[in-house]
């Protein structure tokens, strides 16, 4: 990929992108919350759901790019504002969608972290736009996208001015029909060997199925991922967008609680002096 010119790993220290007290790459990051911000009580019931059961950030589309103009298209900025208000009350930064470049610079008053989506990962445009910001971008990678093109789509951004961009794996098309996406985790180990970011991964919307959240989360921390991206809402039958995929907040914290024993065998296990004759025996 001799076409990353800024991006590209090359003896680069790896970045750390602060999102106040957290740093992506240096903490292993969780957010979590609703596909989308439905009301004030449902986000913020929410949020303090996912608080307790140990995410470190609040996501919530205000903005819905959904494959039906029918389909509720989000709370535009009403949803914007709950979402200030959930965090005024539980702490946690926020991330939230951006569609249009006509939104960029006032959406980055109410967000923390500006998501630009799977559907919009080479809107050039919009690259260009989000470039232009200091607000971190979380640029998910298109359902239909290489690893090239997508590391070309931080390029874009890069190349605007703005380093602080996580990646995220959330899966791609293939022929597969039992899950949503096929979840990608080999792009997870190939971003991080190929560039400087910080890559995180979204088993909710890489499998469809809250059965298969768990498992492929674990997969993600044990592959390196930086962090997770998934959907919880606090009543998912009745979910206005993504309904079958999202965890109940029990559901979530005890998600929460498989990676934090997983990290700590991890952490041991980096921690073992030597993998040697001495130890086979
Ligand atoms: C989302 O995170 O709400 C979303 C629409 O995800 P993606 O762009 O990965 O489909
Ligand atoms: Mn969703």
């Amino acid at each position: 990929m001799d076409n990353l010119k800024l991006a590209a790993l090359k003896g680069k220290k790896r970045s750390v992108i602060r999102v106040g007290e957290i740093g992506f790459g240096e903490d292993f990051v969780v957010i979590a919350g609703p596909c989308s911000v439905e009301s004030e009580r449902q986000t913020v019931e929410i949020a303090q759901a996912v608080k307790q059961g140990g995410a470190d950030m609040l996501r919530g589309g205000a903005f819905k790019p959904r494959t039906s103009p029918y389909n509720f298209q989000g709370l535009g900025l009403k949803g914007l504002k709950i979402l200030e208000k959930a965090r005024e009350m539980t702490g946690l930064p926020i991330v939230s969608e951006v569609l249009d470049t006509r939104d960029v610079s006032w959406m980055c008053e109410y967000v923390d972290v500006l998501q630009v989506g799977a559907r919009n990962m080479q809107n050039f445009s919009l690259l260009k736009e989000v470039g232009k910001t200091t607000r971190p971008v979380l640029l998910k990678r298109g359902m239909h996208s290489t690893i090239s093109e997508w590391l070309n789509c931080a390029e874009y951004i890069l190349n605007e001015g703005n380093p602080n961009i996580i990646l995220c794996e959330r899966g791609i098309r293939t022929f597969e029909t039992y899950t949503r996406n096929t979840l990608d985790l080999s792009a997870v180990a190939a971003a991080k060997e190929l560039t400087f970011l910080p890559v995180i991964v979204d088993p909710t919307h890489g499998t469809g199925k809250v059965s298969l959240i768990s498992p492929m989360s674990l997969a993600a921390v044990a592959c390196g991922a930086d962090g997770l991206i998934v959907e919880v809402h606090n009543h998912p039958e009745a979910a206005l967008s993504d309904k079958e995929q999202a965890l109940t907040p029990p559901e979530f914290e005890e998600l929460s609680r498989k990676i934090r024993s997983l990290r700590a065998f991890m952490e041991a296990l980096s921690e073992r002096p030597s993998h040697g004759k001495e130890e086979k025996r």
